[in-house]
């Protein structure tokens, strides 16, 4: 029999972080440093009487997201009720869209790990308001209306991810375009971004998907990876017993690191969908789209193309430095202060990377790091120009300006750790070392090459690092021919 392979579909809901809520001018606020149901007003809490009014920008948000995903933009817009009674939905009905939505068929590249690149079909994206939040403590639960009413974007995929590993990807690069746009986040622990994941499974030669399992409340993209990992197995070997799968709403149990079953879906569910009848039709104007699209900043593979083909950066490099907008600013202004674009991508990846990762500072705070964009430039500036090497430059003086903050050349200046390159001092140093080191020097003399090494990091230290390589290395090799002779 053919093996088996995952089918995946990915819904993402995205708030959108406009100043006002869906439908009318209650503020937004930081879920959880807010004080719970402040941020509420008669309409958050569904109050009789009241009447939604559209909040354009939001629409202008989801447009945006919607171009980014390479979608189309249909002229008409309609706002629709679904139907459900749960505690967190005030109204008892969520006003979202259903059959005239925001944004259809569009799609995500995604880069896989071998460097090739796999396109993920976007079916539709659609606004809604988002819902209040449940927590539940001990035997009772607390609702907060602060989150009741904030635009929701809701983005579903087509079921074309075939691994946790794509989803991840995918997840990945539908933060990173969202952030890119500045109209959310991605802070996940707050609850701004969600992600439920469509799983199934079937064999190679199957021509129809399988029933399907979705799970919920996934709190990280970690997480979710695994828990489709786990799930997928779950589900093969039910198929293995012969018991076959049911349609399920799971959740994923951190602590155990498990599927949970929820509840099992006797049938489709049943929301009773209609339009909106307090809300008008939403006209999206040709012209509107294309003064949107106008706007649009660069985004990462626009980008990345960039940097592969103005700036020949290797496609690896461009993938790392485009994927957190704040990252690909903070190259871009390296080099437009005049450094090399691959040095400055060397250095931004090796080093500022790993001086960040000690520090436990993520990518995408990389503006609100010690060492300025403008101080890095001056540091790769110096190193650049040969004024200092870049061992002095990686051990010396980026520590210290991530340490301090303080100026490139002002440490260098301070510390007297500008290069030495001067073949007479570089000359007199190395032949006081080669006499104290006699030794070696007849075993290199005797042919091994391996000690060249060693003594040129003796030159070195007793330069106190500050020795310009290439000068050391060849005044070195020089006085040692000249011993030869
Ligand atoms: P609806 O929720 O309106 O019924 P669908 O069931 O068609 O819509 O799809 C919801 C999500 O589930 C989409 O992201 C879709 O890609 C995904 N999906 C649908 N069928 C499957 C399947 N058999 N396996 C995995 N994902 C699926
Ligand atoms: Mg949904």
């Amino acid at each position: 029999m053919s093996a088996w392979k995952t089918v995946i579909g990915l819904e993402v809901h995205a708030e959108m972080e406009t100043e006002s809520k869906m439908f009318s001018s209650c503020p937004v606020v930081d879920s959880v440093e807010a004080e719970p149901n402040t941020a509420v007003d008669a309409l958050s809490l569904g109050m009789p009487g009241t009447l939604p009014v559209i909040n354009m920008r939001a629409m202008e948000y989801g447009i945006m997201v919607g171009l980014a995903l390479n979608c189309e933009i249909p002229p008409i817009n309609q706002f629709a009720r679904k139907n459900y009674f749960y505690p967190d939905l005030p109204k008892g009905y969520q006003i979202s869209q259903y059959d005239r939505p925001l944004a259809v068929n569009g799609y995500v590249d995604i880069e896989l790990e071998d460097g090739a690149s796999k396109r993920i079909r976007v079916r539709r994206a659609h606004m809604e308001e988002d819902t209040g939040k449940l927590s539940h403590i001990m035997d009772g639960s607390l609702i907060d209306y602060n989150r009741a009413g904030v635009p929701l974007l809701e983005i579903v995929s087509e079921p074309d991810i075939s691994s946790a590993k794509e989803a991840e990807a995918y997840a990945r690069k539908l933060r990173s375009l969202l952030r890119y746009l500045g109209v959310n986040s991605g802070d996940m622990s707050k609850g701004v971004l969600r992600f439920e994941a469509n799983v199934s499974v079937m064999r190679e030669d199957d021509t129809e998907l399988r029933e399907r399992t979705e799970i919920k409340n996934l709190n990280s993209i970690r997480n979710m990876s695994k828990a489709i990992d786990y799930e997928a197995a779950r589900q093969i070997k039910l198929y293995r017993d012969g018991e076959g799968v049911k349609p399920a709403t799971l959740g994923w149990d951190e602590e155990a690191q498990r599927i949970t079953v929820q509840r099992y879906k006797e049938r489709a569910d049943e929301y009773r969908y209609f339009p909106e009848p307090d809300l008008p039709i939403v006209e999206v104007s040709r012209d509107m789209v294309a003064d949107i699209r106008a706007r649009l900043p660069a985004l990462p593979d626009e980008l990345r193309a960039r940097f592969v083909n103005e700036l020949e950066l290797s496609h690896y490099d461009a993938s790392v430095l485009t994927a957190e907008r704040a990252v690909a600013e903070y190259f871009q202004a390296i080099t437009d202060g005049g450094v090399e674009p691959k040095l400055a991508a060397n250095w931004l990846i090796t080093d500022l990377f790993r001086l960040m990762n000690a520090n436990e500072v993520e990518r995408d705070a990389i503006d609100r790091i010690p060492v300025s964009a403008a101080n890095f430039a001056g540091l790769l500036t110096l190193v650049q120009a040969g004024i200092i090497n870049q061992n002095t430059a990686r051990k010396q003086v980026l520590p210290e300006i991530w340490a301090t903050g303080a100026d490139a050349r002002a440490i260098v200046d301070a510390k007297g750790l500008a290069q030495v390159s001067d073949p007479a001092i570089i000359s007199s140093t190395a032949s006081q070392v080669l006499a104290q080191n006699d030794d070696m020097v007849q075993r290199y003399l005797a042919g091994n090459e391996k000690v060249l090494n060693a003594l040129f990091g003796k030159i070195m230290g007793a330069m106190r690092g500050k020795g310009d390589p290439a000068v050391v290395r060849r005044v070195l090799l020089d006085k040692l021919a000249g011993m030869k002779e």
